[in-house]
């Protein structure tokens, strides 16, 4: 991709109503703009990056035997009168009326609309269990939408439910979610910890929160020092023992959020306590039968028996994950994106446009690197050097690779790492084998 023709609206100056640095680097960087308060337009740079965190959620949910399906975001009102939510929900929920005057919403998550799918089409035991996911646009009404894309109206988020026979059987797909979301988490290089929490109206009974820590999250946080170094996943197989035994152990430090925090348990865990700011990036639940029960969703059992299936949900905040990442990965001149996620893995920059041998040489290197199926902004513009270095550094691509005349002359180009800053002269060919390596 050119940088010549491609739409990155960026901004010099920090726009005045960001408070927060993912937020102020998501602007400045032509990642968003706000639609209206708390809603958001994705431009190409940000969509990008929504786009490889919705894909790393989506396979590990495939890896974790989750099937993906797409639910509309407007719902009919009478699922959650049958549910008992609608008036719950409260001013949260946007509700809207179709042209027959009939009660609609703009879907806040799914419970309902899956129980209606599975009681329309699952009726065995033999049946279960079954883990349907999809990732789509939510809305909420929040009272104080803020922080950008980290607490907006509308946002995307990954959701998914499980339905099993009993509960054994769903403590076993709760499990299969729980150490999913920590793998999740680890290919965005962020560590995840897992906060004992309050089921809300989702009600039921069993839940966890994972929340990533960071000077600007909304939650203060408390936990055993070791979750910062912990790496229990590389050894974890999907059997369900070995999952058992991850949950298990992941469980066993201590954590929790403010509300839950016990200041004795602090006193005894000493200097080993920590307190941090955290944002949630997930949150799991089970829930029982709570919503099979009020919805009638039923299966027939092994002895002719019609069963509630016992049921759990499962939220990822992809949007607000975007902001998060940034939050983990910036510095005083932007962002710096793990490999994983980044928008484009390298970015040229050509430092004399006009040049022959200049434009040659980007050329050359651009052609290769896209042969080889990597992602790279080509710096073709008629810019100031500086100009350049600072939308690199801003943008936040994980490799710079510099190339001018001087350096050409004694056959050498520039490779910048982003996130160290590390700076090294090579030959083409081996900055191409580093780079394709
Ligand atoms: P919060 O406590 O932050 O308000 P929640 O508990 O209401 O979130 P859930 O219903 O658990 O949210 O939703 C699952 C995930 O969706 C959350 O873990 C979070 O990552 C994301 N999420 C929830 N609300 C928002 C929002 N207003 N903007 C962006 N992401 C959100
Ligand atoms: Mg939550």
């Amino acid at each position: 991709m050119r940088l010549s023709s491609y739409f990155l609206p960026t901004l010099k100056e920090d726009p005045a109503e960001a408070q927060i640095v993912s937020h102020r680097l998501m602007l400045r960087a032509g990642l968003v703009r706000q639609a209206s308060a708390g809603i958001y337009s994705w431009l190409p740079l940000g969509l990008r990056v929504l786009r490889k965190v919705e894909q790393i959620v989506r396979e590990e949910q495939d890896a974790a035997g989750a099937q993906e399906l797409l639910m509309p975001t407007i719902q009919a009102a009478e699922l959650w009168q049958e549910s008992g939510r609608y008036d719950g929900y409260g001013k949260e929920m946007l509700r809207v009326i179709d042209r027959h005057d009939r009660e609609m919403l703009y879907g806040p998550t799914n419970e309902e609309l899956v129980t209606d799918i599975f009681r329309q089409t699952i009726r065995s035991y033999k049946d279960l269990p079954k883990i349907l996911y999809h990732t789509q646009w939510k809305f909420r009404d929040e009272v104080r939408p803020r922080f950008g894309v980290m607490r907006g109206r509308e946002f995307l988020m990954k959701d998914a439910y499980s339905f099993d026979l009993d509960y054994e059987s769903a403590r076993r797909s709760y499990n299969r979610m729980f150490v999913s979301y920590l793998r999740t988490f680890a290919r965005m290089g962020l560590q995840a910890i897992p906060m004992q929490a309050d089921t809300g109206p989702i009600g039921g009974d069993l839940s966890h929160e994972f929340i990533i820590l960071a000077d600007t999250g909304e939650s203060e946080v408390y936990c055993h020092k070791d979750y910062l170094t912990y790496d229990a996943l590389s050894e974890v197989s999907n059997d369900d023992n070995d999952l058992a035994s991850a949950v298990e152990k992941w469980t066993s430090l201590y954590a929790a959020t403010d509300e839950k925090h016990d200041p004795a348990q602090a006193a005894e865990l000493g200097e080993s306590l920590i307190s941090a700011r955290g944002i949630e990036v997930g949150h799991i639940f089970y829930f029982g039968t709570k919503y099979s029960q009020a919805m009638g969703a039923t299966v027939t059992g092994p002895d002719g028996e019609e069963l509630f299936p016992e049921m759990g949900s499962y939220g990822i905040g992809v949007s607000r994950l975007v902001g998060a990442i940034i939050e983990a990965y910036h510095d005083d001149d932007g962002i710096k994106w793990p490999d994983s996620i980044a928008p484009f893995s390298v970015g040229v920059i050509n430092l004399r446009v006009g040049d022959a041998d200049c434009d040659n040489a980007c050329t050359d290197i651009v052609n290769k690197l896209e042969a080889t199926g990597q992602d790279v902004l080509y710096d073709d513009r008629d810019e100031r050097a500086g100009a350049k270095f600072a939308t690199m550094d801003l943008i936040g691509l994980p490799w710079q690779v510099v190339v001018g005349p001087r350096g050409l002359k004694n056959g050498v180009i520039e490779l910048k790492r982003r996130a160290t800053g590390d700076r090294e002269e090579l030959s083409i060919e081996s900055a191409l084998s580093k780079l394709m390596g």
